[in-house]
């Protein structure tokens, strides 16, 4: 077999200019923070700038600003007006898309290939799509003449930064809402140069507001009696424990918490499409997808074969330097997350499935793990029930459909799953049994602005995108609420 060596391709880092330091972006400028802490390159180790940690002074002074600008502009400005900035904040964004790209991969670890062709363009579409919304919200279907709720305050996850700015940003602004938002503390940079996207969009004071910090941050957010609207994705856990400290009060709040998608193989399904869509699944930044086809049933009869195929196929996933255009696996983003797969992956070693992982040179700087997969897994393995957010494949196997669909829903989870089968019929009819918001046939991890997101069971309440998602920040007389 032929085998092809890579020259390095490097992106240039030139495009971004990093500052040493960053405060929150509060009323329209930045401004100075009390304390920081490291803002590094998961690759490498390299401190790329210190970042302000919000306290409750931060926060107040985030959400008076939202407030003022609420009250005094953007819930008075015609939707029309408010999609004009929308759309230019969409459009700026599209121009300084490789700025963004470079940024988010020095920042988060993904791949340059990634953050180019998916992040920064679905990030870019989120804003097109609901600055098309902006004037039409009679449309959305929540009433006549729906009102925005008021101050949103946002927490975001560090898996896909920019990306999950925009599906909260957006949606929120189109709806006549303001913003408080909150990153997480090891991927702040592409917000903050977001923040400056607002102010070259000339969009008015207070409007978007952006502080960074730790969980601390984020909860003083959430029990700041300003907001009136919460959003956020993040882990199950802290869903639970948002949810526990708005019940008191009238908040709403959408979560979109975390996922053990089951990627379905039927035995009619046709192999190499299915290897790469299994590949794609959980291989795709480097697993770190609340959606990731993290259990992978093959029907038995095929097991083996399509085991066989997928160990082929991995042996030639590139894992390495992210801004390398080459480069299919980037770092695993914290240490702290590269413990986590450490310690769940030597789980299922106790628990006596077995590992495997193809031959790869791993950098010796930065936080690595190989892709990795796990044959032999039953449901009572850890590595079956808990969210691993790495590049770790647990495969199962089952011998009827009904089987498959009893092990698909067998989880507190219900975000995702996956489908392959060349028959229609057997498409829909799993499709209908599945407890899963987004369900994929014959490819996996395809997202777009207009298709709603979001899960059943622990995975959270509502959901981002669509109609669906924008009626989340609306509100009418004729709904019966507030
Ligand atoms: P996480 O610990 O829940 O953090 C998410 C965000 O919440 C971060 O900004 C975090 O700040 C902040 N935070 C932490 N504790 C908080 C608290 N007590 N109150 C308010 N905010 C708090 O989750 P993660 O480990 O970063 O992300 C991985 C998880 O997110 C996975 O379980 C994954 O499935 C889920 N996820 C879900 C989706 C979805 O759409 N359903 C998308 C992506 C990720 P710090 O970063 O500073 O700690
Ligand atoms: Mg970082």
């Amino acid at each position: 077999m032929t085998t092809f060596d890579y020259a390095p391709a490097l992106e240039s880092r030139s495009i971004v200019t990093i500052d040493s330091s960053y405060g929150h972006f509060i009323n329209g400028v930045f401004v100075e923070g009390k304390n920081h802490f490291a803002s590094i390159n998961p690759s490498n180790e390299e401190v790329l700038s210190q970042i302000s940690l919000a306290g409750s002074d931060d926060i107040n002074r985030a959400v008076s600003a939202a407030r003022v600008a609420y009250e005094a502009t953007w819930s008075k400005m015609p939707g029309k007006e408010r999609g004009k900035y929308l759309y230019r904040i969409a459009r700026i964004m599209q121009e300084r898309a490789r700025e963004f790209a470079v940024l988010e991969t020095l920042d988060n670890g993904k791949p340059i290939r990634e953050s180019r062709d998916v992040d920064v363009p679905l990030a870019a579409a989120h804003f097109f799509y609901h600055a098309g919304w902006a004037d039409k919200l009679d449309y959305v279907g929540v009433g006549h003449s729906p009102r925005p709720h008021g101050v949103a305050g946002q927490i975001i996850p560090w898996n896909f930064p920019l990306l999950m700015l925009a599906w909260k940003v957006a949606p929120a602004l189109a709806a006549g809402n303001t913003v408080v938002l909150k990153p997480a503390e090891s991927t702040s940079l592409t917000a903050l140069l977001f923040a400056q996207v607002c102010q070259q969009a000339e969009l008015p004071a207070g409007v978007v507001n952006i502080v960074t910090g730790d969980g601390s941050s984020g909860a003083l957010l959430v029990n700041h009696p300003g907001v009136d609207k919460i959003a956020f994705t993040g882990s199950t856990e802290v869903g639970k424990a948002i949810a526990r400290a708005i019940a008191p009060t009238k908040k709403k709040a959408t979560l979109e918490l975390g996922g053990k998608a089951a990627n379905i193989v039927f035995d009619d399904a046709p192999i190499d499409e299915t290897v790469e869509g299994i590949v794609n699944g959980i291989f795709f930044n480097q697993g770190h997808v609340c959606c990731a086809g993290s259990r992978l049933l093959l029907q038995e009869n095929i097991a083996e074969q399509t085991i066989e195929a997928l160990k082929v196929r991995m042996a030639k996933i590139r894992v390495g330097n992210p801004l390398d255009k080459n480069t299919d696996l980037g770092a695993i983003n914290s240490s702290e997350q590269l413990g986590k797969i450490q310690s769940l992956s030597a789980t299922g070693d106790q628990e006596g499935a077995q590992r495997w992982s193809p031959e790869c040179v791993l950098p010796e700087k930065g936080y690595w793990f190989p892709p990795t997969i796990f044959t032999g897994v039953t449901q009572a393995h850890r590595i079956a029930r808990e969210e691993i957010f790495g590049p770790v494949l647990s495969v199962l196997t089952f011998r009827t459909p009904a089987e498959a669909i009893e092990k698909a829903n067998n989880t507190p989870y219900g975000l995702s799953a996956g489908i392959w089968s060349e028959k229609g019929s057997r498409i829909l009819w799993a499709a209908q049994q599945l407890r899963a918001g987004v369900i994929w046939a014959n490819t996996f991890n395809k997202f777009e602005p207009a298709s709603p997101f979001g899960g059943y069971k622990e995975s959270g309440w509502g959901r981002e995108g669509g109609r669906h998602g924008l009626a989340a920040y609306l509100t009418s007389d004729e709904n019966g609420d507030n």
